[in-house]
Order: structure tokens, then sequence, then C-alpha cells
């Protein structure tokens, strides 16, 4: 995609500090860390979204996590990861090529877990929802 930033890094046309790379995905730190380490993976595809993205792709995106998580482990020796996407406007995504965040975790870090993201529940109960599915 012609606008699209991470597509521009995949081309090369703005740099990036990358830490791994294979056939379809890349891996690189990102500019504006959250945690030491913290690595933004995204698939060589444009797709805003796990939906929009082939199942062989994104087979291979957490393929990619892995290998990179992976190799964190090894160079900064985090005691833990916070994997996230931020899926969605509303979620917070600000670049439209979806991405997975490796936010490496350190003891004394300070940062909460995934259930500190948002506390609202809503107003149907669990019941109400699962009879949804059915
Ligand atoms: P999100 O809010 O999930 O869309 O996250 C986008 C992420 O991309 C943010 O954490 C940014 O700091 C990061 N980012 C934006 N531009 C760059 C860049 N040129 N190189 C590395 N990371 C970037
Ligand atoms: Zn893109």
């Amino acid at each position: 995609m012609k606008d699209c930033l991470f597509c521009k890094i995949v081309k090369k046309e703005i740099p990036c500090h990358n830490i791994y790379e294979d056939k379809n995905n890349l891996a690189f730190l990102d500019i504006q860390p959250h945690a030491q380490g913290h690595t933004v993976v995204i698939s060589k595809t444009h797709a805003p979204s796990i939906t929009e993205l082939e199942d062989q792709k994104l087979q291979s995106l957490i393929i990619a996590v892995k290998k990179a998580m992976k190799l964190i482990k090894e160079k900064l020796s985090p005691t833990g990861f916070t994997i996230g996407i931020n899926h969605g406007k509303i979620s917070g995504q600000t670049v439209d090529h979806l991405h997975i965040h490796i936010l490496p975790r350190y003891e004394g870090d300070g940062g909460g877990n995934v259930h500190s993201i948002i506390k609202n529940p809503g107003d149907k109960s669990v019941e109400e929802v699962a009879e949804l599915f059915k």
C-alpha cells in the first residue's frame, strides 16, 4: 500500500531497527518503546487487521513473533512478555497495517496485565452473551 508507513518500512523507504526478518515477515524495534526491546512484528503483506490477512500469512506471522521473542529473550533476558494487538481505531491502532506488539517484561517494571486495559463488562451477563453464540 502506497501510503502505509509499515509498507514503506518493508520497502526500505523508511529505515528501521530490524531484529528479525524472513520471507513473509519483519520484526523491528518500536521507535517509541514502552519497554526495553519493545518490538513490532508485521507481515510484509499489507492488511489492516487479522481478518484481512490470509490464513497462511497469519500463521507465518505468529511464528515470526515466536522467533523474535526468542531473540529478545537471548539478548535482553526479560522475565516474561506481554503480546498485544491494538486492533481497530477504538483499541488504539494508529498504523493501519496489522502489527503485533512484543513488550518484554522485567521485574518491577510497573506495567499491568492485559486485564488492566479495560474493565467495562457491559449490561449483558456472561450467560446472556453465551446464548448469542448458540
Ligand atoms: P499502534 O498504536 O498499535 O498502531 O502502534 C503503532 C506503533 O508503531 C507505535 O508503538 C509507534 O511507536 C510505532 N512506530 C511508528 N512509526 C514507527 C517507525 N518508523 N519505526 C518503528 N516504530 C514505529
Ligand atoms: Zn501496509
